[in-house]
C-alpha cells in the first residue's frame, strides 16, 4: 500500500512544527498531529506567557525606581484578570501564526489523538496513515510522583492561567520553573515560600551564582525554606500544608507543584513497534535523534536529553535535514545557553567552576557590582559575572551572569563560545561604553585560579 505521507509528526510545538516545516521545505509531504493547540508547551503553557507574566512583575520594580529617577505620582495596582485576557488574546495570535506557518509551508494539520499502529502507522481517532517515516514530539508534562498529594497543587499550566495573585503561595522545588514563578509571584505581591531539599535553588548550575541567586530572592522577600527533605502536601479549609521531614509544615493559600516534568509517551502506543523507553520514560534516541524501532525518531523532550525550546527545534531541523534534505547534521548538546528569568534574571553557557577544574586547571575571572540604573535609583540588587577560563590554553570555557539583561547578554557571548573564544579574544575586543556587558572585556586579573580537581 503506497504511504499518505513521507512524514507524520506527532506534536505540534516548537520542535515538531520545526521538523515538518523544514522536511516540507525538502519536498515531503508532511501530517502533523496535534492533540491539544498548536504551538506546545512553549508558546501555549511555557515560555511565552512566563514571560509575559514576567514583564508584567517587572513593573513593580520600575515604577518604584522611576521615583528615584524624579517621576512622581508614579503608582497603580495590578489586576491580574487584565494582563490574563491580553495573555489569552496574545497565545491566540501566536497559535494563528503557527498554523500560518504550517499552511504556507505546505504542511497538513489534523487535531486528534494520535497512536502508533505498526511500522509507520499512525491512527487518528480511529483512522490509520501511512508515512514512510515517523517523529515524536510530543513535550513533557509536570511530574507529579515526587511526594503524597502534589496533585492538589497547581502546576506551571494553572498557575499561567490565573485570574487573581494568590496572598500566599508555596512553591515546592527549586529548579527553573520554581524560581521562576516564586520571583515572578512575588513582583506581582505574593507573600512567596519557597520550599525545597537541596541547601540552594537550582542544582548543577555555578555554585556562585546559586548563592546569588538565593540572596536575590530572599532580596525580594521571598521565604527560602531549604535544607529539609519534604513529605507530603495536603489541603483543608484554611489552605495547603506541606509536611517536612523534620516535623515542621509549610502552609499557604495555593501551592504551585515545580519538581520536574516526564516525558509524554503514554497512550502513544510505542511498545508496539518496539521502541524503548529509559528508566524516565522518553524514547531512547541515537544522535541522530532515531529511535530503536525502524522508521522512528523523536525529538525534543520526550527524549530527556536537553528540555529546552531551541533545542528541540535545532533537533527537529537536524532530523528533517539529514532524513529529507540529503544535508546530514547533528546538534551538539554539550555547549547550550540557558537562562532563568527571575529578578533579576540568570544566563549560563559553558562548564561551571567545579565542572571545568575537574578537567584541569583553570583561571576564574569574576565581576561583583551594583548596575548603574539600580545603584542612582538606591537599589541593593548586584551583577555578578564570571568567566571560567582554560588554565592551560585561555579558552573560555564558562560564561556566568545574574544582573539585568543577563539572557540577553550571555545569548550574545554564546557564538564566542561556540567558536571556542580565548580570554586574549576577550581581551582585545573593544568594548560598548557604558554598558552592563562591557564588564566581560575589561576582567584583567583572574580572582583565583585553581589547579585541577582530583576528585
Ligand atoms: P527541574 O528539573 O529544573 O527542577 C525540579 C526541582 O524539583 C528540583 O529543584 C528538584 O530538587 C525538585 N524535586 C524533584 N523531586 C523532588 C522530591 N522528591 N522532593 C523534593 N524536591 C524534588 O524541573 P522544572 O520542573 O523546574 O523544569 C522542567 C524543565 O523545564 C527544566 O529542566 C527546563 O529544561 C525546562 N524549563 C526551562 C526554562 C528556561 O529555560 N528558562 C523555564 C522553565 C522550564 P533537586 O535539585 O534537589 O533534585
Amino acid at each position: 500500500m503506497p504511504n499518505d505521507y513521507d512524514l507524520i509528526t506527532i506534536g505540534g510545538g516548537s520542535g515538531g512544527v520545526a521538523a515538518s516545516r523544514r522536511a516540507a521545505a525538502h519536498g515531503a509531504r508532511v501530517l502533523v498531529v496535534e492533540g491539544s493547540r498548536v504551538g506546545g508547551t512553549c508558546v501555549i503553557r511555557g515560555c511565552v506567557p512566563k514571560k509575559l507574566m514576567m514583564y508584567a512583575a517587572g513593573f513593580g520594580g520600575a515604577l518604584r525606581e522611576a521615583a528615584g529617577y524624579g517621576w512622581v505620582d508614579v503608582g497603580g495596582r495590578f489586576e491580574m484578570a487584565r494582563w490574563a485576557d491580553a495573555k489569552a488574546r496574545e497565545i491566540d495570535r501566536l497559535e494563528g501564526i503557527y498554523r500560518e506557518m504550517l499552511r504556507s509551508a505546505g504542511v497538513e494539520l489534523a487535531l486528534g489523538q494520535a497512536r502508533l499502529a505498526g511500522a509507520g502507522c499512525v491512527e487518528i481517532d480511529g483512522r490509520v496513515h501511512r508515512a514512510g517515516k515517523v517523529l515524536v514530539a510530543t513535550g513533557g508534562a509536570p511530574a507529579t510522583d515526587a511526594m503524597q498529594g502534589l496533585t492538589l497543587a497547581m502546576t506551571s499550566d494553572e498557575v499561567l492561567d490565573l485570574r487573581a495573585v494568590p496572598a500566599s503561595i508555596l512553591v515546592i522545588g527549586a529548579g527553573y520553573i520554581a524560581v521562576e514563578f516564586a520571583s515572578i509571584l512575588a513582583g506581582l505581591g505574593a507573600r512567596v515560600t519557597l520550599a525545597f531539599r537541596g541547601d540552594r535553588p537550582l542544582r548543577g548550575f555555578d555554585e556562585d551564582l546559586r548563592l546569588r541567586l538565593a540572596r536575590a530572592l530572599e532580596q525580594q522577600g521571598i521565604t527560602l525554606a531549604a535544607g529539609i527533605a519534604l513529605e507530603a502536601l495536603s489541603r483543608d479549609a484554611d489552605g495547603y500544608a506541606l509536611q517536612r521531614a523534620d516535623g515542621s509544615v509549610l502552609r499557604a493559600d495555593a501551592a504551585l507543584n515545580a519538581t520536574g516534568r516526564r516525558p509524554n509517551t503514554a497512550g502513544l502506543g510505542l511498545e508496539t513497534v518496539g521502541a524503548a523507553l529509559d528508566r524516565s520514560g522518553a524514547v531512547v534516541v541515537d544522535e541522530d535523534s532515531r529511535s530503536t524501532a525502524a522508521g522512528l525518531w523523536a525529538i525534543g523532550d520526550v527524549t530527556n536529553r536537553v528540555s529546552l525550546t531551541p533545542v528541540a527545534i535545532a533537533e527537529g531541523r537536524a532530523f528533517a535535514d539529514t532524513e529529507f534534505g540529503a544535508r546530514p547534521s547533528r546538534v551538539d548538546h554539550r555547549t547550550v545557553a540557558s537562562a532563568v528569568f527571575v529578578d533579576p534574571p540568570l544566563a549560563t553557557i559553558g562548564l561551571t567552576e567545579s565542572q571545568a577544574s575537574r578537567r584541569g586547571p583553570v583561571d576564574i575571572y569574576e565581576s561583583d557590582f551594583r548596575p548603574m540604573k539600580t545603584a542612582f535609583a538606591g537599589g541593593a540588587a548586584r551583577t555578578y559575572m564570571k568567566l571560567v577560563v582554560d588554565g592551560l590554553d585561555g579558552r573560555v570555557l564558562g560564561i556566568h551572569m545574574l544582573g539585568p539583561d543577563a539572557p540577553e547578554i550571555v545569548q550574545g557571548l554564546a557564538v564566542a563560545v561556540t567558536c571556542g573564544a580565548t580570554k586574549r579574544d576577550f581581551d582585545r575586543t573593544i568594548a560598548v561604553h557604558p554598558t552592563a556587558a562591557e564588564e566581560f572585556m575589561l576582567m584583567r586579573e583572574p580572582t583565583r585560579r585553581l589547579p585541577a580537581a582530583t576528585n
